[in-house]
C-alpha cells in the first residue's frame, strides 16, 4: 500500500484540462459544470487496512438540500450494488424502491464500496463489479454499482486519496461522472501504468490485470488496428480521450464479455485461450464502436440500433483484421445467417426488452447483424459494389431512430431508390415498423 497518496487530491499527472463535455460532447453549449461551480461532488478515500472497504462521500449543492432519492444506477439495468450502510451523519437512510432516501436538510451523504477482490480465476465485465486487484494495489471502481446518484443526476465529479485514471480529461484534478441515463463509467485508482496508444486523434489508455498477459496476446495492438479501421469507417472527426481497462476471465466461462461507457470500458479476454484473439478482438470492436459513436455522433437511437450496428460493424472489423480465417468464419456464422427463422422483428424484440425479457438482447446481435449484413449485401449488388452500407454509417449514427421511425427515413428513400422494393421486403421482415 506503498502507493496511496493523500489525503489530499493528488494531481492527475496527464491533464490537459480541455474544456469539454464527457458524456455530451456534441452538445451546445456543454452542460458540464465549469470547475469551481456548483456541483454534486464525489469523493472516494482508500485506508491501507481495509483496502476492499472504500469510503465514499456525495456533497451535494445548495439547491441539494431537500428530501431526495439516491441509489446506484446500475441496479435499473440489473445488476446488483456495493454499497454499504450510506448514512447522513450518524442517521442511516431509509432503504426504498431500490435505493434509499436522504432526508431534507442534508447535503453530504456517506457511505462505504465494498470491492470485490480479485482472485486467481479472474473477473466477468459484465457484471460492472467494483474490484480491488491485491497483487498490484489498484482499483478498479464502476460508477454504476458504487456511487449513490440522484434519479436525474446531471454531471457530477469524483476526486480520491490517490491518483484516478478515466476516460476523458479530468479538470482541476476532478474527474466528471455521466449523466443518470448516460452509459457508466469505470475509472483506475492507484498504482496503475497504463499505456496510452493513438490513432486518428483518439488516444486510448490501456489498463490491465496482467500487462504481460495483455501484452502477449497481442491485444493492445489489435486494439490499436480495431481503432485505426472504426475510425476511418465512421468517420470520426474528434479526438478524445477512451481508457480500457482489460481483466483476465475464467477460461471455464467459455467466452468473452465486455462492459462500456462513453469514455471508458473494460474487455474481457481470456489468458492462453488459443480463440482469444478472435473472440477478444470481436468483443473489443463491439464496445470501441459504442465509445466511438458516443464521441462523435450522439444521435438518440434504442438499443437494438446501437447494438446491432455495434456487432456488424464488430463484425467486419473480425474479418479484416483477424488472423484465423477458420474461427472468424465460425464466429461470423454464429451471428449473421440469413437462413435462421425471424419469428419476431426487432422493434419486437425491442419492446420485450423494455419490458424487462432477457431474451430479446441477444437478437440484437444475431438478427440484427444479420439485418445489417443483407441490406449492406442489396446496396453491393444493385450498385456493382460501388455503394455499401459504409458510406451511410455516418448517417446511420447521426440521425436520430425511435418506434414510429426505426431507420432514418433519407436513408430509407435512397435505398429504395438504390435498391427498389426488395429492401422494404427486408426491413419489414427484420425491423417491423
Ligand atoms: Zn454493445
Amino acid at each position: 500500500m506503498r502507493n496511496l497518496i493523500g489525503p489530499e487530491m493528488v494531481k492527475i499527472p496527464f491533464s490537459k484540462a480541455t474544456p469539454m463535455c464527457p458524456a455530451l460532447l456534441d452538445a451546445a453549449p456543454c452542460a458540464m459544470p465549469a470547475a469551481g461551480s456548483p456541483a454534486a461532488i464525489y469523493q472516494l478515500a482508500v485506508h491501507p487496512d481495509t483496502p476492499d472497504l472504500v469510503e465514499a462521500s456525495l456533497t451535494l449543492p445548495a439547491d441539494g438540500a431537500g428530501e431526495m432519492w439516491l441509489g446506484a444506477q446500475g441496479v435499473t439495468r440489473g445488476l446488483s450494488h456495493q454499497i454499504l450502510q450510506p448514512r447522513c451523519g450518524a442517521e442511516p437512510l431509509v432503504e426504498q424502491d431500490r435505493g434509499w432516501v436522504k432526508p431534507a436538510g442534508c447535503r453530504r451523504v456517506d457511505w462505504q464500496i465494498r470491492f470485490d477482490t480479485v482472485r486467481d480465476d479472474g473477473a466477468d465485465p459484465a457484471r460492472q463489479r467494483s474490484l480491488y486487484f491485491p497483487d498490484r494495489s489498484w482499483w478498479l471502481l464502476s460508477e454504476g454499482t458504487s456511487l449513490l446518484r440522484p434519479k436525474h443526476a446531471g454531471l457530477a465529479r469524483l476526486t480520491a486519496n490517490l491518483p484516478v485514471l478515466g476516460g476523458g480529461e479530468p479538470a482541476a484534478s476532478a474527474w466528471f461522472l455521466p449523466d443518470g441515463d448516460a452509459p457508466p463509467a469505470f475509472f483506475a485508482l492507484g498504482n496503475v501504468a497504463g499505456t496510452t496508444v493513438g490513432a486518428q486523434g483518439v488516444r486510448v489508455t490501456h489498463v490491465a490485470d496482467r500487462p504481460e498477459a495483455v501484452w502477449r496476446m497481442g491485444l493492445i495492438a489489435l486494439q490499436r488496428r480495431a481503432m485505426a479501421w472504426l475510425t476511418e469507417v465512421m468517420r470520426v472527426e474528434r479526438g478524445g480521450r477512451l481508457l480500457v481497462v482489460w481483466l483476465g476471465m475464467n477460461p471455464a466461462s467459455g467466452r468473452a464479455s465486455g462492459a462500456a461507457g462513453d469514455r471508458s470500458f473494460v474487455s474481457g479476454y481470456v489468458a492462453g485461450d488459443p480463440r482469444g484473439s478472435s473472440l477478444s478482438l470481436m468483443t473489443l470492436a463491439h464496445e470501441q464502436f459504442h465509445q466511438l459513436a458516443a464521441l462523435t455522433r450522439p444521435g438518440d437511437h434504442p438499443a437494438w440500433y446501437g447494438e446491432s450496428l455495434a456487432q456488424f460493424y464488430a463484425l467486419r472489423a473480425l474479418s479484416r483484421l483477424g488472423s484465423r480465417q477458420r474461427e472468424i468464419q465460425a464466429l461470423r456464422d454464429k451471428f449473421i445467417d440469413a437462413s435462421r427463422p425471424v419469428p419476431a422483428t426487432l422493434l419486437d424484440w425491442q419492446r420485450r426488452h423494455e419490458e424487462g425479457d432477457a431474451a430479446a438482447y441477444p437478437q440484437f446481435y444475431t438478427q440484427g447483424a444479420t439485418f445489417w449484413h443483407q441490406l449492406d449485401a442489396l446496396l453491393r449488388q444493385a450498385t456493382e459494389g460501388q455503394h455499401t452500407l459504409d458510406q451511410d454509417l455516418p448517417a446511420l449514427l447521426a440521425l436520430p431512430t425511435d418506434a414510429a421511425t426505426p431507420l432514418p427515413a433519407t436513408l430509407r428513400q435512397q435505398w429504395r431508390t438504390q435498391v427498389g422494393p426488395a429492401v422494404d421486403v427486408l426491413i419489414r421482415r427484420y425491423v417491423g415498423g
